[in-house]
């Protein structure tokens, strides 16, 4: 019997398939912070999140961070190769560490060929993806920090699957794009209102339906997109 699998697209394919898979699919631990691609960096590897997190980002002027995607266990980093591109736009940055099972490109590339099955997977998860990055793109320019910021602490919380989670200001500056100061009063804000509690570069969610009630719109949104593809 196998163990259960964590990864929601991996977990979808039939079993049969997903034990052919797992000859090249290896198990490894990422770090908070690890960088697995820069943008213009030859992908040599696809990750499938177990219990980590990755943050998209994308670069302006070569220093200022903006995070435009976030993949947890619903869904794969290196989704370029399946359009047959083998180097990555945007920089894979590790915000919440734990496990994935990781291919290598080659492998990969050969074993979408061989199963429909995992091509449409990849098909449904870069629909589901895109919009999110689509709505990121609109939420970025419209949206409140304060609004955005609760936002990202529930879309953390989905894919962690915990409450508490390690995060610093000027890390969470790059995800929202704003000056620290910013993020600041916006993590004060939600702290007055006691739907978080934040201390030591840690963040403990203590009124998850608060904080919904925080959030912008862009939460519900994209949440729904996300369980409606293996529903
Ligand atoms: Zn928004």
């Amino acid at each position: 019997m196998l163990p259960s699998i964590a990864n929601s697209m991996l977990a979808a394919l039939p079993r049969k398939q997903y034990r052919r898979l797992l000859a090249g699919l290896e198990s490894v631990a990422l770090t908070f912070g690890e960088v697995l691609y820069e943008p213009g960096e030859r992908i040599r590897h696809v990750y499938f999140p177990n219990d980590s997190l990755v943050s998209l980002l994308t670069l302006v002027d070569n220093h200022l961070a903006l995070e435009v995607g976030m993949v947890g266990r619903e869904g794969m980093v290196g989704l370029p190769l399946a359009m047959g591109r083998d180097v990555s736009p945007v920089r894979a940055l590790v915000q919440g560490a734990g496990t994935a099972m990781r291919m290598k490109s080659a492998r990969f590339s050969e074993e979408i060929r061989k199963s429909p099955k995992l091509q449409g997977e990849i098909n449904r998860y870069t629909g589901v993806l895109m919009a999110q990055i689509t709505q990121t793109a609109a939420c970025n320019r419209f949206h409140v920090v304060e609004a955005r910021l609760a936002r990202w602490l529930l879309m953390t919380r989905d894919r962690v699957g915990s409450d508490d989670f390690r995060l610093t200001h000027e890390f969470l500056g790059h995800m929202l794009g704003v000056r620290r100061v910013g993020v600041t009063n916006a993590a004060r804000a939600l702290q007055r209102r006691k739907l978080i509690a934040y201390a030591r570069g840690r963040i403990r969610i203590l009124d998850r339906r608060g904080l919904e009630g925080a959030a912008c719109s862009c939460y519900a949104l994209v949440k729904d997109m996300h369980d409606g593809v293996h529903a």
